[in-house]
């Protein structure tokens, strides 16, 4: 009988432990994915990009003379289905850890046990599942370094190799038509202006890991600051939708480290706060949602989403280069360099005093790399309310910011347009991507700081005391 092997962020073919495992059955695989309500739930960016990701990888497989079947509804009233129709005895899945995933796979698991199928799931989502990284006295971690400290020496086995074929099932259960879910239909620029800064699908990403580990990693350390320098992974995004695994770029970090290259640790210290994000969620889900410092309820954040200084925020009108360039990357790449990311969550909640919610929510709305681990952990970190925050009283400066990590200006230039004669062809196509309804044009004069450096620090730092921190 065959084995369903249920995807999810799991679309790659190489080091994939349930399919590699679904394969050594020797029994027909048949790739599921299903469109539930977490999936209908996902912001526009991300469900864009996961529609992408889904017409990669059916081509993907159908060149191994397999197919993705596609199915819409709750994920256990149609996996019970496909149970039926195929015949099938097991299901196979890769293990999620939001606590939306978790509660529907273990229903599920629990259900369909119930009826006599196996199911099993595996894990590949992450390097070191949660629960295995543990403090001396058995709880979890609640600081960065001491969580590093513990896996950094971790034994690393080779990745999984691609399986050669997937043995097809005589017949084929019915599929929905992806065109038809249009995944795409929340997000209006995606086609015409984020599509050609995609990376999609595994073999692009593996292209892209060995282009990095071979070029950019050994001054991964100094240049990852850098936001108009192309000197990180780029990875992200694939890694929120398993196009590649976190263990494969690890390993290659981990071979780059013995070969002596100077920024390979710094790079898998990078991938350890993804994992450090994943760990926080599983032993705190109130981290996606509360203030992980219960002591920050009550602070006086701005919880309007449409005050006039959120929105230039989201427009990248705020006047401080740094805020703005980063803010339109955002909007016509659907990604952020890091740097920048630290600098607009800090200027949203420290200088314009709003809650992170808010922050968190845009960028759940536009980034193609969106995580829910990481962008919470990024928001709260940057808040100050997350655990092994940066202090609310260190109040990034986006001006001095600018003039350390951007001398020359190229990442400003290359993302405002305005007061320019002769503006970059990147920051004109913002004025193509945004709505209408924005109002806004190259030709603007450039806007006023809404809050100026020096007075956002002051403001913070008040509401900071006034709290009696
Ligand atoms: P590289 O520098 O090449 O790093 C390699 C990988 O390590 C990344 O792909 C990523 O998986 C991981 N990583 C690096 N930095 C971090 C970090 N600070 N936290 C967690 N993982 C990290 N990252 C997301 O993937 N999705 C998000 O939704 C997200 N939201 C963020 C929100 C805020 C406010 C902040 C401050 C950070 C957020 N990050 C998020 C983390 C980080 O900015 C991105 O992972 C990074 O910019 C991705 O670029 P890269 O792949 O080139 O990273």
């Amino acid at each position: 009988p065959p084995v369903l092997i249920w995807l999810r962020r799991d679309f790659r073919l190489s080091d994939h432990p349930a399919l590699h495992a679904a394969c050594a059955t020797g029994s027909p695989v048949i790739p599921v994915f299903i469109h539930d309500d977490p999936v209908d739930a996902l912001g526009a960016a991300p469900k864009w990009r996961l529609g992408l990701a889904l017409e990669n990888f059916q081509h993907r497989l159908e060149g191994l003379g397999s197919r993705l079947i596609l199915r819409r509804g709750a994920a256990l009233d149609q996996l019970r289905e496909l149970v039926a129709e195929t015949g099938a005895t097991s299901v196979y899945w890769s293990r999620l850890y939001d606590p939306a995933s978790v509660a529907r796979d273990t229903e599920v698991k629990a259900a369909l046990k119930a009826q006599g199928v196996m199911a099993k799931s595996f894990g590949g989502h992450l390097m070191f599942e949660p629960w295995t990284v543990e403090t001396k006295t058995g709880s979890f971690y609640k600081v960065y370094t001491p969580f590093w400290n513990a896996v950094k020496n971790r034994a690393v086995d080779a990745p999984l190799t691609a399986p050669s074929k997937l043995p097809a099932p005589d017949s084929w259960p019915a599929s929905e038509d992806l065109a038809a879910w249009h995944m795409d239909v929340a997000m209006n620029r995606g086609a015409a202006v984020v599509r050609p800064h995609v990376r999609l699908g595994e073999a692009a990403a593996q292209a892209r890991l060995a282009r990095f580990i071979d070029e950019s990693v050994a001054t991964y350390d100094c240049t990852r600051d850098v936001p108009a320098v192309d000197g990180t992974s780029g990875l992200s995004e694939n890694l929120s939708l398993g196009e590649i695994s976190a263990h494969q770029c690890w390993h290659a970090g981990v071979r780059a480290r013995e070969e002596g290259k100077r920024g390979a640790e710094t790079f898998l210290k990078e991938l350890v706060w993804r994992e450090f994000a994943y760990h926080l969620m599983h032993h705190t889900p109130r981290i996606l949602t509360d203030n992980w410092k219960p002591d920050w309820d009550g602070f006086p954040w701005n919880t309007d989403d449409t005050a006039a200084a959120v929105v230039a925020w989201k427009q990248g009108r705020t006047g401080i280069a740094f805020v703005d360039a980063a803010m339109r990357e955002l909007y016509v790449t659907g990604r952020m360099h890091n740097r920048g990311r630290m600098i607009v969550a800090s200027y949203l909640t420290k200088h314009l005093l709003t809650h992170w919610k808010i922050g968190q929510a845009w960028f759940e709305q536009c980034l193609i790399d969106w995580d829910p681990a990481s962008n919470a952990m990024g928001w709260q970190w940057s808040a100050g309310s997350g655990p092994d925050a940066t202090p609310y009283f260190r109040v990034f400066n986006p001006v001095t910011q600018l003039d350390k990590f951007d001398g020359n200006r190229a990442y400003a230039n290359r993302w405002i347009a305005e007061g320019k004669t002769d503006p970059s062809p990147d920051a004109l196509s913002y004025f193509d991507a945004i709505p209408r309804s924005w109002k806004l044009s190259a030709d603007d004069k450039y806007p006023a700081p809404v809050v100026a450096a020096d007075e956002g620090r002051k403001v913070a730092l008040d509401a900071y005391e006034n709290k009696g921190f």
